[in-house]
């Protein structure tokens, strides 16, 4: 079977991992600060705060911009989870528009109308790796004075008119082991505030800079060294990864005939996190991933239910009705896209999709 993701695990990894072991030295420490070190320079920003996961680095980043009880938040209910969790962490919450058909990304021409007097940030996220329109969210931001908090858990690298994803707002990044650089779990936090940051950094630890003394409340989202050890290994193979990504989207764009593929627009520097294509009509969705597994396809579906329809978030937030979401999330099937595809995978991949 052809994993539709497999983490990269090389002898580097390992070594790092056993060098922390040997250390002692196990919970946050140099690596971590050195990990932080090096996502500042991917992202092009002043500060990188690293914490346990995307999900906590999302919480903290709401938080650290003043997100909380009574507030609401603009996002996209096609994402993972996690999105919409983070914000409802904080005692705000999600509000749902609808995204673009051609991108997957929040449509920002709905935004404005789902802008309340409560409204304080948009939460978009840059899914499968493919950023938002960043202009259209920084004009509306800008006009209603709103903060920008970028889930970029997907999208490490990806590039909106030359800017990184992280840059725009305040980022937030996930190192799950899926994910294209990954630590087996944790997050980054990425801004150009520093007063965004020093709030970040008391959050993340229980509100302490100095040693029991506590400025605030706070939580413990601390990565460990051992995790940081192998995030270390693979960012500075983040290039390397993401080229033999765009390589392998730009043979699957190019090979696969009967299905709606993925198109980039010009200024778009895609990441392919996943590479997601749509079985357009009536096609049973099910049933061609179950065709694909049983030739050797892995594939997944990302996501099957939208945050906006999953019950718990119902009974929080009510109803809505956003078409677009509810019909793509029928029709999208992700293949595998991931650095460790040969050319044979590729043509099977290829063969297989064009069958269907
Ligand atoms: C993975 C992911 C998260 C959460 O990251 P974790 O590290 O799993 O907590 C949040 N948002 C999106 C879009 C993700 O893909």
């Amino acid at each position: 079977m052809i994993p539709v993701s497999k983490p990269y695990i090389g002898e580097e990894e390992k070594k790092a991992v056993m060098e922390v072991l040997n250390s002692g030295m196990l919970a946050q420490g140099p690596r971590v600060a050195k990990l932080e070190e090096k996502f500042t320079e991917v992202c092009g920003v002043k500060h990188a705060i690293a914490t346990t996961s995307g999900t906590t680095a999302l919480h903290v980043a709401l938080l650290a911009n003043g997100i909380g009880l009574g507030d609401e938040v603009i996002t996209t209910p096609f994402t993972f989870i996690a999105s919409a969790n983070s914000i409802i962490f904080t005692g705000a919450k999600p509000v749902f528009v609808d995204i673009d058909a051609s991108t997957f990304n929040i449509n920002p021409d709905l935004i404005e109308a789902a802008i309340t007097p409560k409204t304080k940030a948009i939460l978009p996220v840059h899914l499968y790796g493919y950023m938002c329109d960043m202009d259209k969210l920084q004009a509306i931001a800008d006009k209603y004075n709103l903060v920008i908090i970028e889930d970029s858990c997907q999208a490490v690298g990806a590039t909106f008119k030359g800017k990184v994803a992280g840059s725009f707002g305040t980022g937030a990044f996930s190192l799950y082991a899926t994910k294209n650089i990954m630590s087996g779990e944790g997050g980054m936090i990425t801004t150009n505030d520093d007063s965004v940051a020093e709030k970040c950094r008391l959050i993340r630890s229980h509100g302490m800079k100095r040693r029991y003394y506590h400025d605030m409340i706070g939580f413990n989202f601390r990565m460990s060294d051992l995790h940081a050890a192998i995030g270390l290994a693979q960012i500075d193979r983040l290039e390397a990864f993401t080229q033999a990504r765009v390589n392998n989207a730009h043979y699957l764009n190019e090979n696969l005939k009967t299905v709606v593929t993925p198109k980039v627009k010009d200024g778009y520097g895609h990441v392919w996190h996943q590479y997601t294509i749509r079985l357009d009509g009536k096609r049973d969705r099910d049933a061609a991933v179950k065709r694909l597994a049983d030739a050797g396809v892995g594939s997944g579906v990302f996501y099957p239910v939208p945050a906006h329809k999953q019950q718990y978030m119902q009974d929080l937030v009510g109803e809505y009705n956003l078409p677009v979401t509810e019909q793509l999330a029928n029709e999208v099937i992700s293949l595998p896209v991931h650095p460790q595809l040969s050319q044979s995978d590729l043509d099977t991949i290829v063969t297989e999709v064009n069958k269907l």
